[in-house]
C-alpha cells in the first residue's frame, strides 16, 4: 500500500518534522526555520506546506491534495498549542504570516502576508491582551494592505491601471490621514486615527476589487497560502527564474508561521543582519534595525533603518542609535545566535529577527549573498580559522565572484580629480559608468542598443529585475544596505549605490538632481558639484565599493592582481586542483601579464602575431619578402632576413616564462592574410622590394582561396615550403640554447598545427632532427631540452590519436577549429543562424563558448584515450577559447587532461575553476566512502 505523503511539516516548541537539508521539500526558509529549532534557537512556532503542494496545486487547476485540510489543521492545533492561544478565537487570538520559499533564495520575488487572523471579532480580544490599540489597529491596517493587494488583486490576476493598485490607492488613504493630522510618520498617527483609516480602507477595498474584506480567520488563511503558491507564477518570480536559471518546475513552499510583532512599542523592533559583511566580507557582525516597526519595513526602505552595532557605523549613520546601546541584553543574546548560526552552517548566514516587548525572536537564516570581494575574504578567514577545508573554500566562490575582483574600477587617480556628486550607501562593488535611465523597460532598451547604462530608481524594486540586470550599474536614492535590490545587485556582483539620499531623482521628467550645499558628512565641501541636473542619456560613473557617485564619464582601470587576500585564496585553490593553467601569450608583455596571473606556462604562443601591432613593420615586410618569393633560393635568403626578428621574439617570450614551458606553434594562416590587398599598398610593397606591381597582384592571385579555413595554412605550409618551417624551428631551438649559454632555463614546446595524418607530422619531424643536430653542435651542447607536439583540432587527427602520438610527444586540442570543424559550422558565420538554434533549444548554449562535450568532447576523449595507449606519457592540453570557461573546465579535468590554457586574464578563473573540479571529486570520493555527512552541515 502506498503510504500517503507527508504534505506538512511542523517546527516549534522545541520540536520540528524538518531539517536544513529539506530544502527541496521545504523551501529554504522552512528547512532553516525548522534546524533552527534543532538548535534551541527561539522561533515562533509554525508549519511548511511542503514544494509538493504547489507542483500538485498546479498540475492540477490549482486544486490542493485532498489530505492537505486535515493536515494543516492538526498543524495548526500544535502551532496554537505551543503559543497557548487559538486562530479566529475572540479571546484568547493567534495571528500568523504566510510566507513563501523556494529551493534556492529568491529574495522579494515572492509574496509574504502577514497579520493573518485579525477580524472583527479578533480585534477586541487582540487589544484586550496587548492593552495595545495603537498596534492592533496599525497591524490591521497592515493586514489590509498587505492582502487586499497580494491575495485580492495579484493573485485573482487583477492588472489595475498604472498607479490604480489597490496598495496605491489604499497608501493614499493614509497618506491624506497623515498630512491632515500633522503626522510625519506612520508611528505618528494615534489609534483612533488607526482605526479611521481601517474603517476608510474596508470601504475602498470593496469599491475598488468589488468584494468585502475577508472577515473570517480560515477564510484569510487559505487565501494567504493559495496567493503565495499563485506567487511562484508571478511576473517578477519567472523573470528572477530565467535570470538566475532556477526551473519553474520546483515550485515554493509556504511556511505558516505564528506572528510575534516588533511594533508593539519602543521595547519592540524588528532588524535584518548578516553575521559577516556581505559587501566587505569583514568579520564583524553587521546589520540593521528598526523600532517599532514590523518586518517589511526594514527592507522596504520606508524608514532609513539604524545600524546594529557601534562597530559598523558608517559616515551616514553615525548619528543613529545601535541595537547595541539601546537594547544591550537582547543585543548580546542576538551575538550569541549569530556565533552558533555560523559554527553550525559554517558560512555567513543573512538573518531576520524580532523583538517582542524585550523577547527575541529569530524568523530567519540562510546563507547570504555577498560580493566577490566579501566572498574571498570570508573563504580565506574561515579556512584560516579552520572552520572549512581548502576545497570548501574553493568551492564557495563562484567564478563570477572572482571574477568582480578581477573587474574594472573607476581610475583612482581621475576619482581624486572629480566632483562628488552625492554620497551612498556602498551596496555592489566595482566601478560603472554609463548613461542615465530612470526605468526597468528603457535599461533594457537602451542596452539592447548597445549603449551602457545606470539604472536610476527612487527606490529599490524587486519589480525591476531585468533593469537591473541589463544596467552596468544601480543607483537608487532610498533604501538601506539590506533593501532587496541592494541584495539582488549584491548577488549577481553589480556595481550598486542605494539610499544616495541627496539625489532627487524624477521618473516622470526623467531628471536626476544633486541639490547644492554640504550633505553627506563623508564629502568635502570643496570638492561638491553644486546643484547639478543630470538628464536621461547623460553619464554618470559610480563607484560601488565606496558608494560615490559622479556626474560625467569617468575612466576605469584594471584591478589589482596581487591583492593579498586574492593571492591566498588563489594560493589554496591552486592546492586543491590536479589541473595546470597556462595562458595563450603572443609576445613577451602577454607572457609576464600571464605569470602575474599565476600562469604555469604559455599553452599557445601564435608566432604569427609578431608581424602584427607595434613593431612589426619590418618583419611584416620580410615576411611578404619571403611569400612573394619565385624561387627556392629567394625564399630561404628571405627567410635568413626574417630570422633574427623571429628568433629574438621567441627569446623574449621563453625569457619572460623563465623555464616555464612555453607551446610554440609553427605558422598557421595561410599567406594570402599577409599579402596587403588595395592598390596602393601593394603598389607600395612593390617598389620597396623593387618588383613590378603586376608581380604582387598576380601572387595574391595565386594565393586566392575559396576556402582559406580549409586552405593551404598550418602544417600544409611548412610541407611545401620546408625551409619555413625550418627557419622557425631553428629560431626557436638556438634561442633556448642562447638561453642556456646565459645561464637561463627555457623549456620550448614545438607545435605543429592542422595536422590530420602523422605523416605530416614525421614529414616534419625530419626538418626538426637536422636542426636539432646543428644547434647542438655549434653550440657545443649534448642535448637540448624541448618537445615536439600537434595540434588536434581537425577530426581525422583526434580520430586517428593513436597513430598521431607516434610522433607526437603532446596534444593540444585546438577547441575552436574542432568545434568549427566538429560542426560544420564556420565560427565567423554563425551569427545568421545560432540565435535561433539556442531559442528552439535545439543546441543547449553557443559551442564556441561552451565546448560540447557530448560531440566534441567525445572527439577530445577518444583522442585522449587512443594517445595515451600509444604513448602513456603523452601531454595533453586546451588551447581554444573553452580553457578559459569554468563549465568546459571541469570538462578537462575529468577528461585527464595535464592542462589548460586561456587568455593572461582568465588564469585565475580557470585556477579556481580547475580547483572546484577537483573538490568535487573529492566530495563524491567522501560520499562513496559512506562517511555519514553531518546533518546539515
Ligand atoms: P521575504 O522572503 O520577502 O524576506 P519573509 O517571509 O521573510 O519574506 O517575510 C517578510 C518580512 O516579514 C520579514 O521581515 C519577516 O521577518 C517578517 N515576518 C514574516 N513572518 C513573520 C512572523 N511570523 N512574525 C513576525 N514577522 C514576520
Ligand atoms: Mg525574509
Ligand atoms: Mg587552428
Amino acid at each position: 500500500m502506498a503510504k500517503t505523503k507527508k504534505y506538512v511539516y511542523f517546527f516549534g516548541a522545541g520540536r520540528a518534522d524538518g531539517r536544513a537539508d529539506m530544502k527541496e521539500l521545504l523551501g529554504g526558509k522552512g528547512a532553516n526555520l525548522a534546524e533552527m529549532v534543532h538548535l534551541k534557537i527561539p522561533v515562533p512556532a509554525g508549519f511548511t506546506i511542503t514544494t509538493e503542494v504547489c507542483t500538485y496545486y498546479y498540475q492540477n487547476g490549482r486544486k490542493y491534495p485532498k489530505e492537505l485540510k486535515a493536515a494543516v489543521a492538526k498543524a495548526l492545533a500544535g502551532v496554537e498549542k505551543a503559543m497557548g492561544k487559538r486562530f479566529g478565537d475572540a479571546a484568547q487570538p493567534l495571528l500568523v504570516s504566510c510566507r513563501s520559499g523556494a529551493r534556492a533564495s529568491m529574495p522579494g520575488m515572492m509574496e509574504t502576508v502577514l497579520n493573518i487572523g485579525l477580524t472583527t471579532a479578533t480585534i477586541p480580544g487582540m487589544i484586550r491582551l496587548t492593552g495595545n490599540p495603537r498596534f492592533v489597529w496599525d497591524a490591521y491596517r497592515r493586514l489590509m494592505m498587505m492582502y487586499s493587494d497580494v491575495v485580492m488583486e495579484k493573485a485573482a490576476g487583477i492588472e489595475p491601471a498604472e498607479g490604480k493598485g489597490i496598495r496605491t490607492q489604499l497608501e493614499h488613504l493614509m497618506d491624506e490621514m497623515k498630512r491632515a493630522s500633522g503626522a510625519k510618520s506612520d508611528t505618528d498617527l494615534s489609534a483612533k486615527q488607526l482605526e479611521i483609516l481601517c474603517g476608510q480602507f474596508r470601504e475602498k477595498v470593496r469599491e475598488v476589487i468589488g468584494k468585502p474584506f475577508p472577515e473570517d480567520a480560515q477564510e484569510q488563511l487559505w487565501g494567504a497560502i493559495g496567493a503565495v503558491f499563485q506567487s511562484w507564477n508571478g511576473r517578477r518570480a519567472i523573470s528572477y527564474r530565467r535570470i538566475e536559471g532556477i526551473p519553474d518546475d520546483w515550485g515554493t513552499a509556504t511556511s505558516v508561521q505564528a506572528m510575534v510583532f516588533g511594533n508593539m512599542g519602543s521595547d519592540s523592533a524588528t532588524g535584518v543582519a548578516f553575521t559577516r559583511n556581505p559587501a566587505t566580507g569583514e568579520n564583524k557582525f553587521f546589520g540593521e534595525w528598526l523600532a517599532n516597526a514590523q518586518g517589511e519595513d526594514v527592507v522596504a526602505g520606508i524608514r532609513t533603518p539604524n545600524p546594529l552595532n557601534i562597530a559598523t557605523k558608517g559616515e551616514q549613520t553615525q548619528h543613529l542609535k545601535s541595537l547595541e546601546e539601546v537594547m544591550p541584553p537582547v543585543y548580546k543574546q542576538l551575538v550569541a545566535i549569530r556565533n552558533k548560526l555560523e559554527r553550525h552552517y559554517r558560512d555567513m548566514q543573512d538573518i531576520e529577527f524580532t523583538i517582542e516587548r524585550g523577547k527575541l525572536w529569530m524568523l530567519q537564516t540562510r546563507t547570504g549573498k555577498r560580493t566577490g570581494t566579501a566572498a574571498i575574504r570570508m573563504a580565506v578567514e574561515m579556512m584560516r580559522d579552520r572552520l572549512i577545508t581548502k576545497e570548501t573554500a574553493a568551492a564557495r566562490v563562484t567564478p563570477a565572484q572572482l571574477d568582480e575582483l578581477l573587474h574594472r574600477i573607476l581610475d583612482p587617480k581621475a576619482e581624486q580629480k572629480a566632483q562628488a556628486l552625492a554620497k551612498g550607501l556602498p551596496a555592489g562593488p566595482g566601478g560603472a559608468t554609463g548613461r542615465v535611465v530612470f526605468t526597468a523597460a528603457d535599461a533594457v532598451a537602451w542596452t539592447e542598443r548597445g549603449q551602457a547604462v545606470i539604472l536610476c530608481r527612487k527606490e529599490t524594486n524587486p519589480e525591476d529585475v531585468e533593469g537591473m540586470r541589463a544596467a552596468g550599474g544601480i543607483l537608487t536614492a532610498l533604501g538601506g544596505m539590506t533593501s532587496h535590490a541592494a541584495l539582488v545587485a549584491r548577488g549577481w556582483g553589480k556595481c550598486c549605490i542605494v539610499g544616495a539620499g541627496a539625489l532627487a531623482i524624477d521618473a516622470h521628467a526623467k531628471t536626476v538632481t544633486a541639490p547644492t550645499g554640504p550633505y553627506g558628512s563623508g564629502l568635502n565641501k570643496d570638492r561638491m558639484a553644486g546643484s547639478k541636473t543630470l538628464r536621461e542619456g547623460d553619464w554618470i560613473s559610480l563607484n560601488g565599493s565606496r558608494g560615490i557617485v559622479y556626474a560625467g564619464q569617468l575612466p576605469t582601470v584594471d584591478p589589482d592582481p596581487e591583492n593579498p587576500l586574492l593571492v591566498e585564496f588563489l594560493g589554496a585553490c591552486d592546492k586543491v586542483r590536479r589541473l595546470g593553467v597556462r595562458a595563450n601569450a603572443d609576445n613577451p608583455r602577454d607572457a609576464a601579464t600571464a605569470r602575474r596571473f599565476g600562469a604555469e606556462g604559455i599553452g599557445l604562443v601564435r608566432t604569427e602575431h609578431m608581424f602584427y601591432g607595434e613593431g612589426a613593420d619590418q618583419p611584416l615586410f620580410l615576411l611578404r619578402k619571403m611569400i612573394l618569393s619565385k624561387t627556392p633560393e629567394e625564399r630561404r635568403a628571405a627567410c635568413d632576413e626574417l630570422y633574427p626578428y623571429v628568433k629574438s621574439d621567441i627569446r623574449g617570450t621563453l625569457e619572460a616564462m623563465d623555464g616555464l614551458p612555453v607551446t610554440i606553434r609553427l605558422l598557421d594562416p595561410p599567406l594570402h592574410e599577409f599579402v596587403p590587398q588595395g592598390e596602393d599598398k601593394q603598389r607600395e610593397l612593390a617598389e620597396s622590394l623593387g618588383i613590378t606591381l603586376q608581380d604582387v597582384r598576380r601572387r595574391a592571385e595565386a594565393l586566392h582561396e575559396s576556402n582559406p579555413m580549409m586552405g593551404h595554412r598550418g602544417v600544409r605550409l611548412g610541407v611545401t615550403y620546408p625551409e619555413v618551417s625550418e627557419m622557425q624551428i631553428r629560431a626557436i631551438l638556438e634561442a633556448t640554447a642562447e638561453l642556456r649559454a646565459a645561464g637561463k632555463r627555457a623549456i620550448p614546446e614545438i607545435m605543429i598545427p592542422v595536422t590530420c595524418t602523422v605523416n605530416e607530422l614525421k614529414d616534419q619531424q625530419v626538418i626538426i632532427e637536422k636542426v636539432k643536430k646543428e644547434v647542438l653542435s655549434k653550440f657545443g651542447l649534448k642535448k637540448l631540452d624541448f618537445l615536439v607536439g600537434t595540434m588536434i583540432e581537425i577530426p581525422r587527427a583526434a580520430l586517428t590519436a593513436g597513430r598521431m602520438a607516434e610522433a607526437a610527444e603532446f596534444f593540444s586540442f585546438g577547441t575552436n577549429d574542432l568545434t568549427q570543424m566538429g560542426f560544420g559550422f564556420s565560427r565567423d558565420d554563425i551569427g545568421a543562424f545560432m540565435p535561433d538554434y539556442l531559442n528552439k533549444k535545439i543546441l543547449a548554449a553557443d559551442p564556441f563558448q561552451t565546448l560540447d562535450q557530448e560531440g566534441v568532447g567525445e572527439l577530445i576523449r577518444m583522442g585522449i584515450e587512443r594517445g595515451r595507449a600509444t604513448r602513456p606519457g603523452l601531454k595533453v592540453g586546451i588551447c581554444g577559447e573553452h580553457g578559459g570557461d569554468p563549465a568546459s573546465i571541469a570538462f578537462c579535468h575529468k577528461a585527464a587532461m595535464n592542462y589548460v590554457s586561456c587568455s593572461p586574464f582568465r588564469v585565475p578563473i580557470a585556477r579556481l575553476a580547475a580547483a572546484q573540479a577537483a573538490a568535487k571529486d573529492a566530495g563524491a570520493r567522501t560520499a562513496k566512502k559512506g562517511t555519514p555527512r553531518k546533518r546539515g552541515g
